[in-house]
């Protein structure tokens, strides 16, 4: 099989203050994959998909994406591959209050270096594929907590990225609307991206097809 999208190794990480959030994690995930990390709070979750995403380092082991030990790189490569290769959504959602939706999924474009008007193009065909062609011109505050997470998941897949994290992608939403945000997690495999989904939510994981247990900084199974 080709190198794995992200492969996190033996990674630990202790925060400053002696707090022990992992201890020797292993995960890879492969280009079409979709993953439910899954785990109570507090038992690391959210720690792993900062390593996975390179927005922080292990205190010990590495992490790969595409084969590239991401300690090796330089600081502008690092937020390069972070930009162009990595994709996040967040449970807060984290739009941008005062830009429309077409606005801020173009944000999700902003380091690929094409035109304004190409980002535009771009970012509404991504609002089209959420189902939200309709909500182009909406504010973040005129949009259901759903349609803001829709919003989200366009600016993250909008650059197409080979990576998508999402932490708790339903935990602001009702079931039928997590269902929703779900499934367009699932159909955007097709596209060749691995997808991780981080959730403390049983019922979340057990509608995805590969599952890593997660439980005081040890993955359990
Ligand atoms: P989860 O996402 O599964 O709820 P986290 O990865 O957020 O878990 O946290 C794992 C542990 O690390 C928790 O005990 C948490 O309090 C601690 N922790 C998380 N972030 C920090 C930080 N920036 N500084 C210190 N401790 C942290
Ligand atoms: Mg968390």
């Amino acid at each position: 099989m080709n190198s794995p999208v992200v492969a996190v190794e033996n990674a630990t990480k202790t925060y400053p203050g002696g707090v022990h959030a992992l201890h020797a994690v292993s995960l890879t995930v492969h280009a079409g994959e979709l993953v439910a990390v899954v785990g109570p709070s507090g038992s690391g979750k959210s720690t792993l998909l900062q390593l996975m995403g390179t927005l922080d380092s292990p205190t010990s082991g590495r992490v790969r994406i595409h084969g590239h030990d991401v300690a090796l790189l330089p600081d502008r490569r690092l937020a390069a591959v972070r930009a162009r290769w990595v994709g996040f959504v967040f449970q807060q959602f984290h739009l941008t209050a005062h830009l429309s939706a077409l606005d801020n999924v173009a944000t999700g474009l902003l380091y690929h270096g094409c035109s304004p008007r190409r980002r535009r193009i771009l970012a509404r065909t991504a609002l089209e594929r959420v189902g939200l062609g309709h909500r182009l011109e909406h504010r973040p505050y005129q949009l259901s907590g759903g349609e803001r997470q829709r919003v989200a998941i366009a600016r993250a897949v909008v650059g197409e990225p080979a990576l998508l994290l999402a932490d708790e992608p339903t935990g602001n939403l009702d079931s039928a609307a997590g269902a929703g945000v779900l499934q367009l997690l699932a159909g955007l495999r097709g596209d060749g991206a691995a997808v991780v989904v981080i959730t403390h939510d049983r019922d979340v994981a057990a509608a995805l097809p590969r599952r890593v247990e997660i439980r005081d900084g040890r993955v359990i199974a």
